[in-house]
């Protein structure tokens, strides 16, 4: 673990802002909205960037668990942590993973998200983080085509770029994604400690070993290219 942390420090030191290209001047206030499907996903595969952009106005929705107590009660002290607002959900989340009705998920998404444009919204990829979770992709793909009917509004969708290469290894950033943010290694300890102390994932857990030390995700400008994309299930997008 030292010798671990002592190549991050190393390796890993890098201004997150310097690293968002996409939105000029980063350091000023945005809004943005974060969906995603359940609670940790929020940390795990955006919560740097959430960190490192602290007056951006976030709003966080997660579709599923809100009435699960304890992992709701959790999500909320992370909301706090990530001085966040949002709010949950309580699609079905069972272990079958049974496929929703594409219009229950978009519903859900309308239902709780604020009537606002957003500057910026980010979600899961139509294809997933890992082999697999049918509802990242649900979500992913969701968000994507309210995005294109206009039910809701943003300058661009991001969705998250990161894989498991077929479930050989914990998810990892994709290198060449549109946007790479290395993040500190301060914003790291902080998110790792959200999913460790706020969540209560023990350190050999599955989370903490995926909690990424960088963040990535394809950013797309324009629902029209991006829904000829999702039609022909491209499984890259470039
Ligand atoms: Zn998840």
């Amino acid at each position: 673990m030292v010798e671990w942390l002592f190549l991050f420090t190393n390796k890993y030191e890098a201004d997150l802002m310097n690293n968002i290209s996409s939105l000029q001047d980063a350091k000023s206030s945005k809004t943005a909205a974060l969906i995603v499907a359940h609670p940790d996903d929020e940390t795990l595969w955006a919560g740097g960037t959430i960190l490192g952009l602290p007056k951006w106005q976030w709003y966080i929705v997660c579709l599923c668990r809100g009435s699960d107590k304890e992992r709701a009660r959790k999500f909320y002290r992370a909301l706090r942590v990530l001085k966040s607002d949002g709010i949950m959900g309580d699609l079905d989340d069972g272990p079958e993973q049974k496929p929703l009705d594409e219009n229950e998920v978009q519903n859900t998404i309308l239902s709780l998200l604020p009537k606002r444009h957003f500057d910026l919204i980010i979600s899961h990829n139509p294809n997933g983080e890992y082999t697999r979770h049918i509802r990242h992709e649900e979500t992913g793909t969701a968000v994507i085509k309210l995005w294109d009917n206009g039910l809701m509004t943003a300058k661009e969708v991001w969705i998250f770029a990161y894989e498991d290469g077929g479930k050989a290894y914990h998810p990892r950033p994709i290198e060449d994604a549109s946007i790479y943010i290395t993040l500190t290694k301060n914003i790291w300890l902080r998110k790792y400690h959200i999913i460790t102390d706020t969540y209560g994932f023990q350190n050999t857990s599955y989370e903490a070993r995926t909690t990424p030390k960088a963040e990535a995700f394809w950013q797309l400008t324009n629902s029209y290219d991006t829904m000829n994309w999702l039609n022909q299930s491209g499984k890259e997008i470039n």
